[in-house]
């Protein structure tokens, strides 16, 4: 796919775009009706996994036409390394009690699964009536726990990806687009 909508600082250090902002738009429209089907009549409160979910977060709650709510949570993150160490912190934590609410975790990415399990059984053990998990792209060969993810918007080879809210080392957030790195840019 071409690289005309990436950038001109950025184009030097993309390898290829994995998924363009239209695919990534169709995706989410079907997932929006999806969720809007299973959550007929009851209210949801979705929470986005700062920062990488932010657009994610923006674009499918703004496809929901059920009522949703917003809230965030930061976790630590792998900084400027490219995998996860298995030990997650949280950074901030929600501003909302989630007891007896229908809750879905607004993901990223979901790699190791590390992250995510850990986020599970932490939300989990503040008794929700209902916890699930939306997460834009998985990487299902580099899954090191096993994990219910309802709803997936992609699953992606493993290549490491910025774009459309994911970052390295702070940086490519904005991209519209999902793409692969150049492995000498983050030096795998
Ligand atoms: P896990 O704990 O599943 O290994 O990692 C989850 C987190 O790692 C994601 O929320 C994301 O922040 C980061 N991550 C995993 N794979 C990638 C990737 O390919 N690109 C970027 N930018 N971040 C990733």
């Amino acid at each position: 796919m071409s690289l005309d909508n990436i950038p001109a600082v950025y184009r030097d250090d993309v390898q290829e775009v994995l998924l363009t902002a239209e695919q990534i738009g169709v995706r989410l429209d079907a997932l929006a009706d999806e969720i809007d089907r299973d959550y007929a009549g009851r209210d949801l409160l979705l929470i986005g996994v700062l920062k990488g979910a932010i657009f994610l977060m923006a674009d499918l709650a703004r496809r929901l036409t059920i009522p949703v709510a917003m809230d965030f949570m930061a976790c630590s993150s792998y900084g400027s390394s490219t995998t996860s160490s298995g030990t997650v912190r949280i950074l901030k934590d929600l501003e909302a009690d989630i007891a007896g609410r229908h809750v879905m975790i607004v993901e990223d990415i979901v790699d190791s699964g590390l992250t995510l399990d850990y986020l599970v059984r932490n939300l989990r053990s503040r008794k929700p009536a209902s916890l699930e998990v939306a997460a834009l792209l998985t990487k299902p060969s580099r899954r090191e726990v096993d994990l219910p993810v309802r709803y997936v918007g992609f699953e992606i080879p493993d290549v490491f990806v910025v774009g459309y809210g994911l970052d390295f080392a702070e940086r490519y957030r904005g991209l519209c687009d999902i793409v692969a790195l150049k492995p000498e840019i983050y030096g795998r």
